[in-house]
Order: C-alpha cells, then structure tokens, then sequence
C-alpha cells in the first residue's frame, strides 16, 4: 500500500520504518525545510524503549542522551530541597535516556537507512478521500493518490483539522504554557543534574548539555491565549510572569535573549473518540497527545506507531479493521496516561502556597522507598503488551 505519512517527528518515521518493512511504500512528508535539530530533551523509557530496540537504535540513543544522576529541587535562595536519583521515576535498570526530540527523531529516521521517500517543506493542503484511495493536494501545488493517509504531525495536527475538524474540538488545554531554550556559556553548571526550582505559579528546570550549552525548561500558569508564533509577545509574557522570582530565574531570563533556539507552546491534551475516518488515521500527539507532564509523549507515540503498523499486518491491510484493532488496543491505555498526567499540573506549576508546600513535601519523600510508586505509580507503569509484528 502507498501511505502518506504527514510529519517527520517521532511517530511518523517510527511507522514509515515498520511500514516499509512488511512491504507498504510510505512517504514522509514534513513542513520543516529540514530535519529539526536542538529544542528541548525527553525522558525515553517504557513500552517505547522496547519499541526502540526493536529498530536497533538504542546504542545511538545511548550515545546521543545522557544518563542523569540526580534531580535536584532548589528553593528561592538556592538551597536544596531534595534529590533523588532519576530511576525514583523511571524505575531502576538502565532502560532508559534523557535525549534530545530532534536526536531521538534523528536515529528514528535514520533507522531507515534513507530508503524512505521523504519531502521537506511542504504539507497537505486539502485530502478527498473517495474510498478506495485518497488524492492528496500538497501546499506546493502538487496532488498525488494514496491508498492511505496518517497524520503525525504533533498537537497542532493539520491532517487531524482536515479530516475531523478543528483543533477547538479535541484540546483540552491545561492552563500551563512551557518554553524550552537553549544557551552557550551559561554559569552556573551542574553536569548530568537535572535542577529545578518552582514557586507559586511556574517551575523552571536547568540541565547542562554538552558544548557548553544550558537547556532551561519553563512550565508557566496560564497564557493560553498567547500567540504561538510571536516569540516576542511569548518572551514578553514570560518576564511578566516571572517578576520577582529568584534563584536563577532574573539571570535565566536575562540569558533568553542570547537563546540558540527558543520552543514555547501551550500544554495540552488531545483527546478523541476515535482516530480515524475512512482512509485517514492518526498516530502520536496528533491522536492522543498526553502533554509533557506525562514525561512520555514520544515513547507513547512509537508505541501508537508500532501497533498501527502490527494491526494493518495482522488484518492483512484491510484498514478498517486494522485502525479500530488500533484504537481498542490503545484507548484506554493512553487515556489513563492522559489522566494520571493532567494530576501532575501542582508539580509543574503550583497554583499557590498550598500546592507549593504539597510539591515539596512529596518531593522531599521521593528518596523513600516506594514512595515514587505510591505517588505516581498509574504513570510509571505501561499496562500494554506489543502485539506481533510479523518481521524480526
Ligand atoms: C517541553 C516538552 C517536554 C517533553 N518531555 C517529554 C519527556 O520527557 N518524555 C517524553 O517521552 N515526551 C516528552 N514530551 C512529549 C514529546 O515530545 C511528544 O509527545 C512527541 O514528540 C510526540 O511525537 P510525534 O511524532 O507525535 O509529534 P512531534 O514530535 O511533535 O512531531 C511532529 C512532526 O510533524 C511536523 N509537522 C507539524 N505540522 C505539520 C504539517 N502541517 N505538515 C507536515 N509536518 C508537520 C513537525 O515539524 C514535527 O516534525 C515533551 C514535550 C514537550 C513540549
């Protein structure tokens, strides 16, 4: 089958790649003019490591991320709160990396061996699906047939806004905004120490990278309603927001001006009845996306990859069946992610003293044993089984 895969991030290189093996021809398309590099850092671990192995890429995710030793949480004054090692999270054993989006999408792609039609700068402009095919109209002009149409383009879907309707219908925003920037020769530097301090309101997260880069990571309350592609008002919002806040944060701020790359978005979840209509489905953030505070958005959307590309194997490309095998598969699984993240909200952005003192608290006892667990526990565990893929 020829499938049209729209947007290189994670979960579409993940399915082209699956896909190419049993024998489809998918093609990439992605809007960027090339593939994306810096941003900002994932936690990859779970049911998506397994994923990963799978494809033979975890050496270079090794390689590429980094292995924390400790998450710090710091007060106004920079004194310590707590710490505790980052398996308190993620379970102890060596199945997981802290790495770049772009690097893990990077040894995705590259897991292809380039034998992946792939177009950059360019996006689908309007789909007709007349149930045996799909004809496909491109931005650049161009129209090419489809027997399907996945739509992996994140949680600003426009294959989702196309073939469902508009994003309004299907975000449930979380009232946090987060910016990521990077920065060259930032003072001071902690290595392989994720440190962070929150106060009522927001949490500002400080990593050392190689190359002497700092990576900040900001959770905000607020600001839906800033637009997405005005750095300016978004900076400018992030200063008034952050007035009178300590430790770091007046010289974080400071620093932002001299940011190498600057990501802000707000924090949403995308959540559907169903992700797909006719010829067209949805894979990752675009069907399912469970914000950053799940702390597992790429690993679910390999997961999402990997079962779309198992279910249209199993049902021999009969792809009504295959994408609602799909969607009883994983429903209910990424919903619970959904919910057990939209509780997490207080750790990234207390809403006041109360919520403060609580985040605190727990994580003062993150050090305990079991304690991770009792907290967090529906998060931390993957309830899902991959099914058979009928390739090595
Ligand atoms: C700050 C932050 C921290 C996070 N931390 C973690 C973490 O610790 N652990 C974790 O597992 N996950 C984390 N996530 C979530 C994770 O990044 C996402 O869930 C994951 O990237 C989803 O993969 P995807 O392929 O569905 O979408 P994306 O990675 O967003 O990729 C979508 C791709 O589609 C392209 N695209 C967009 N629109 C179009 C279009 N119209 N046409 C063509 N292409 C298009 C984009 O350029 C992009 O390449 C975090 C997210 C954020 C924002």
């Amino acid at each position: 089958m020829r499938v049209l895969i729209v947007g290189a991030g994670i979960a579409g290189p993940t399915l082209a790649y699956w896909l190419q093996r049993l024998g489809h021809e998918p093609t990439l398309v992605e809007v960027a003019p090339a593939a994306r590099c810096g941003g900002y850092l994932v936690d990859f671990w779970g049911a998506g490591f397994d994923v990963a192995e799978r494809m033979g890429i975890v050496p270079e995710l090794r390689c590429s991320g980094y292995r924390l030793t400790e998450v710090r949480a710091v007060g106004r004054d920079g004194q310590r709160i707590s710490s505790f090692a980052p398996s308190a999270f993620v379970g102890t054993g060596d199945r997981y990396v802290t790495i770049a989006r772009s690097d893990l999408a990077s040894a995705v792609c590259g897991a292809s061996g380039g034998r992946i039609e792939t177009v950059y700068g360019d996006t689908v402009k309007a789909l007709d699906d007349d149930g045996d095919r799909v004809c496909v109209t491109f931005r650049s002009g161009a129209r090419r047939d489809f027997d399907l149409v996945v739509g992996a383009d994140g949680l600003h879907s426009q294959v989702r806004a196309l073939a469902f309707g508009p994003q309004e219908r299907f975000e449930n925003h979380l009232g946090i905004v987060v910016a990521a920037f990077d920065v060259a020769g930032y003072r001071p530097r902690d290595e392989l120490v994720a440190v962070m301090h929150a106060d009522v309101g927001f949490q500002m997260l400080r990593l050392s990278l190689r190359d002497d880069l700092t990576l900040f990571l900001l959770t905000l309350r607020g600001g839906g309603d800033v637009p997405l592609d005005r750095p300016g008002e978004q900076q400018a919002m992030l200063r008034r927001g952050l007035a009178g806040a300590g430790w770091e944060v007046p010289a974080i701020l400071d620093s932002m001006a001299e940011a190498r790359t600057f990501y802000f978005d707000r924090v949403s979840q995308i959540r559907m009845p169903s992700w797909s209509r006719g010829r067209v489905a949805l894979v990752g953030d675009a069907a399912a996306c469970p914000s950053l505070l799940a702390g597992q958005g790429s690993a679910l959307a390999m997961v999402e990859a990997f079962v779309l590309a198992a279910e249209l194997a199993r049902t021999d490309g009969d792809h009504v069946a295959a994408f609602a095998a799909y969607h009883a598969r994983l429903a209910d699984f990424l919903r619970s992610k959904q919910d057990a993240a939209k509780g997490l909200g207080l750790a990234f952005a207390p809403r006041g003293r109360v919520q403060l003192a609580v985040r605190n608290g727990v994580l003062r006892l993150l050090n305990l044993p079991r304690i991770p667990d009792l907290v967090m526990g529906r998060s931390l565990r993957d309830a899902v089984e991959l099914p058979a893929m009928p390739v090595a």
